[in-house]
């Protein structure tokens, strides 16, 4: 009976580790919202899979449980999936930086283009928008519309109906007039034919893009997911546009697009009004993927307080002189998790800069970090109890020089020296001179 009563106990207060057991509901669970927010069925369970591997044996903290804990790690892994690239649009320094939007027809190219453009112009740039759609009647006189509404040029040529002249002309006029940035819109078909990958890869290989954007409606599931993969085949591009982001979209179709071509979201389109246009922010995405915010928060939450409270202890320990080499590694852990130490450094105001060349070392933390976890509990407790073999043994079981460990148990003698000294004042540093 206690020992039932113990593992009830143990799901309650989420202690212990994550095994198997422990997690599949939270997987299965997961598994769903994936495929809910449209992650097609094959990436769903790879990611899972992944994330599975990862977690198992993580320790579980105080006061969260372990399907918590395994979420804030999908959590993190999705963030990653979608942001180990840099999502800033790319520029042509110095010259003229032409934007080609591609993508199936009613994905929301046109209005896009007007976004980008007022988004650009807010930048301080000279934008050219180019109506290179000759097939829908109304698509020229949209593209002015919007043109007129921001304040924008529209450069079209009505009476073409080529889109490769239309465009290799429209930088010309650009260059003419003193503009940097052409923002040219195509046409699509309803669904992918050869004759607009034919034309779309036409006008590429004319124009020459810095940038080639494919524009996609994030409402539209798996069919988003087979138009990127026939146009990175056909065409190819530099980044993705997810748009209609303001429905009920949850975007998954961005992670199977990113498994599928391997490309970084650039923007997020959030409605019909002109300054609906976001920068795409991988945080947002994934909390928006998963729907669970609030158990993301409430994890890091949980994760500073035990933070706070292996502080606390170690402060302690710290007073009553009972600090070792073990709390010693636990406090290089806890820096080594909030960042390395230069860029820590270089959040207190007035210090950023002034390390910004200097050399702080974090690989001196890991030479530390890699000697003690090379010595037995006891010797952590104890530095004093090692001699000359076992050091020169550590030194080459964690691949330093014997140097290193003496160094780092001198270093060690002389802090414990200044724990005894600042202890004799009562656990209180009384600078001289500020006595009241
Ligand atoms: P195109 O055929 O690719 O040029 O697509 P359009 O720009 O003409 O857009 C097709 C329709 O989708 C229009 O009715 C737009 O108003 C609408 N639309 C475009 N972007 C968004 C968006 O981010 N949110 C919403 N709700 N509607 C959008
Ligand atoms: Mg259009």
């Amino acid at each position: 009976l206690t020992e039932k009563l113990e593992k009830a106990l143990k799901k309650i207060t989420g202690q212990g580790k994550i095994t198997e057991s422990n997690i599949s509901e939270t997987l299965r669970e997961i598994r769903r919202v994936l495929l809910d927010a449209d992650v097609n069925y094959k990436v769903a369970k790879d990611f899972i899979e992944k994330v599975k591997e990862k977690s198992l044996g993580q320790e579980v903290i105080n006061s969260v449980t372990p399907g918590q804990l395994i979420t804030k790690i999908i959590y993190d892994e999705l963030v990653e999936l979608l942001g180990n690239q840099s999502s800033e649009l790319e520029v042509n320094p110095n010259g003229l930086t032409t934007i080609m939007l591609i993508g199936l027809q009613g994905s929301g190219k046109t209005t896009f283009s007007a976004k980008l453009a007022k988004y650009l112009k807010n930048k301080k740039q000279n934008v050219l928008l180019v109506a290179a759609d000759v097939y829908r009647p109304a698509a020229r006189s949209q593209l002015k519309i919007l043109g007129s509404q921001i304040n924008v040029p529209v450069f079209s040529i009505d009476e073409s109906n080529d889109p490769v002249t239309i465009s290799v002309e429209s930088l010309k006029y650009a260059k003419e007039n003193g503009l940097n940035t052409v923002i040219i819109d195509t046409a699509g078909r309803l669904h992918v034919d050869d004759e607009m990958m034919i034309e779309a890869a036409k006008i590429k290989e004319r124009v020459k893009p810095t940038q080639t954007l494919f524009v996609v409606d994030s409402m539209t599931g798996q069919d988003a997911v087979n138009s990127a993969k026939a146009f990175h085949e056909k065409v190819d591009f530099d980044g993705v546009v997810l748009t209609k982001m303001d429905g009920d979209s949850r975007g998954g179709c961005i992670l199977s697009i990113r498994a599928i071509v391997d490309r970084p979201v650039k923007f997020v389109s959030l409605g019909e009004k002109l300054d609906s246009l976001e920068l795409f922010y991988p945080d947002r995405m994934a909390s928006r993927i998963l729907g669970k915010g609030d158990i993301v928060s409430l994890v890091e939450k949980a994760q500073a307080q035990f933070d706070e409270k292996e502080a606390e202890d170690l402060e302690k320990k710290f007073r009553e002189n009972k600090f070792d080499l073990d709390d010693f590694l636990k406090q290089i852990k806890m820096i080594k998790k909030m960042g390395s130490l230069k860029s820590l450094l270089g959040m207190i105001p007035g210090i950023g800069s002034q390390i910004k060349n200097a050399d702080v070392d974090d690989k001196q933390l890991i030479v530390v970090e890699s000697i003690i976890q090379s010595m037995t509990k006891q010797e952590r407790a104890n530095p004093k109890i090692l001699n000359g073999s076992r050091r020169k043994r550590i030194a080459r079981g964690s691949g330093n020089t014997i140097q290193d460990v003496n160094r780092l148990i001198k270093q060690f003698e002389q802090m414990q020296q200044m724990m005894k000294m600042l202890n004799k004042n009562s656990g209180k540093f009384n600078l001289p001179n500020m006595k009241n």
